[in-house]
């Protein structure tokens, strides 16, 4: 999520919790959000004692002239507050073993928004605060929704679950807008969870081992709606649409024409954003980094908070217009003569690859890695989108199989040969306009750390490819 980058761009920016002075806190997880929780504690006042697992972990901390303690020997009736990284579980698969230290002491169990939240009720409770999750497009909606209101002028943070933790941010104030990514961790370590626009854009079984039931997921998911000002919802789900239902207060449904049968305030028809009256808001034809019907949704939140906070349309028109994307999502990495390169490295399973096999044809299909249940299976009606596909990863043989008689396809190995053959024969190919298209439907961990350093990869091979004859 260029973490490193976005850090570097505000390296003294933070949000003092002057809402714990003078209090002691236990913190558990000393990762990167853990450690900005700690300076935002110590800077507003606050006596932390932190711990983690991980012996390097709390001697990285050490170095940083922080107090690091095994909590299993502390003193917990001291505690104002037991705060836990994202991602240290509350609940499932199990209760990470400060959870019954703290319950057993009445010491509430929070995280980082949380502290955000009552910075937030003390020094600005009118400034906004717009709260974004969902199972997927989370960080793209976030991203667009800043950009739209930075363009348009206004004072935004943006942060959470996406590049720069909350409490590196600047503090609330007055007139200022926080877009915050939640995700379900966050969500359920803040008990006080308010924002003045809350969005739910969709909700899809996905780490249910982390969160129990879809039942038990889906209500914590509920909860940045429940106890908004103003809740946005995408309604194309079930469970999302009975969310909706049970809303009574100020609401925008958004509905995705041609996906699940809930009437919406604001619908996505093609490339068009209407409102249920037929007015048009915006315009999506062209903006190349919000192509598919799944950006449509994204680019409906954003015209949502836009109109929620003032933002005339042509103004809005100019930020959606403007909008980079995000790396590794559906990412253009321009041409060369008719051919298109697009970087779609997140998508790290068929779910998301069948987005990006929606948005294009003629796709040579760079694909594979360490295969998800199901492998590409669940994509075999786009495949008649596809003129080829370039296997790679540990998944090679596995998808080759799923893909004989139906697709042509080459086992590449990696990705400097599949680039290189797909770059060959798109640009040999017949069609108007074919597509190289990384969107492996596979996690990386096979060949590569990760989505980014993957997408990175590719963007650097396809730089270096000869231009086009012209
Ligand atoms: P998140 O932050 O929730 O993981 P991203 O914005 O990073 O989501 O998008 C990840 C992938 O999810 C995209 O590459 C795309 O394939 C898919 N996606 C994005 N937006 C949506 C949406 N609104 N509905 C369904 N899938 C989406």
């Amino acid at each position: 999520m260029g973490q490193a980058s976005r850090r570097r761009e505000r390296p003294f920016a933070m949000t003092p919790a002057t809402t714990f002075a003078g209090q002691k806190v236990a913190l558990f997880g000393l990762g990167g959000s853990g450690l900005a929780t700690v300076r935002s504690l110590l800077a507003g006042g606050a006596d932390v004692l932190a711990w983690d697992d991980n012996a390097a972990s709390r001697d990285r901390a050490r170095a940083q002239g922080i107090t690091v303690a095994d909590l299993r020997e502390a003193d917990w009736t001291g505690f104002s507050a037991l705060v836990l990284a994202p991602g240290v579980p509350l609940t499932h698969p199990e209760p990470h073993w400060t959870v019954p230290l703290a319950k057993g002491a009445g010491v509430a169990i929070i995280g980082d928004i949380e502290i955000f939240c009552r910075e937030r009720a003390a020094l600005a409770p009118d400034a906004p605060f717009v709260a974004i999750t969902g199972t997927n497009g989370k960080s793209t909606t976030t991203a667009l929704t800043a950009h739209v209101l930075r363009e348009a002028g206004r004072d935004v943070q943006m942060g959470g679950n996406i590049g720069t933790a909350i409490l590196s941010l600047e503090p609330p104030a007055p007139g200022r807008i926080h877009v915050i990514e939640l995700s379900t961790f966050q969500i359920d370590l803040t008990p006080s969870l308010a924002p003045s626009i809350g969005i739910l854009l969709n909700l899809t079984p996905d780490h249910l081992d982390r969160h129990g039931s879809m039942e038990n997921y889906a209500a914590i998911k509920e909860r940045v709606v429940s106890g908004a000002g103003l809740a946005v919802i995408g309604v194309d789900d079930a469970y999302c649409a009975a969310i909706a239902d049970r809303r009574s207060a100020p609401r925008v449904r958004i509905h995705v024409e041609g996906h699940g049968e809930a009437a919406g305030d604001l619908i996505v028809q093609g490339a068009r954003i209407v409102e249920a009256g037929g007015a048009q808001r915006a315009d999506l034809t062209g903006i190349g980094s919000l192509r598919g019907a799944h950006n449509g949704q994204n680019a409906a939140v954003a015209v949502a908070v836009a109109r929620a906070l003032g933002i005339d349309g042509a103004t809005l028109a100019a930020g959606l217009t403007s909008f980079p994307g995000l790396a590794h999502r559906m990412e253009g990495l321009g041409r060369r003569g008719r051919v298109l390169f697009v970087n779609d490295s997140k998508a790290t399973n068929a779910d998301s690859t069948e987005k990006a096999l929606l948005a294009f044809r003629d796709i040579h299909w760079i694909v594979g890695g360490k295969a998800k249940e199901g492998g590409i299976e669940p994509l075999s009606p786009l495949f008649d989108r596809v003129a080829h596909a370039y296997l790679i990863g540990a998944s090679s043989e596995a998808f080759a199989e799923m893909l004989d008689g139906r697709v042509p396809y080459t086992r590449c190995g990696t990705l400097e040969a599949a680039t290189e053959a797909a770059a060959k024969a798109a640009a040999a190919s017949a069609a108007p306009e074919p597509v190289v298209l990384l969107s492996p439907a596979c996690a990386s961990y096979d060949q590569f750390p990760n989505f980014e350093v993957r997408g990175d990869r590719f963007r650097t091979l396809v730089q270096a490819l000869p231009d086009a004859p012209a």
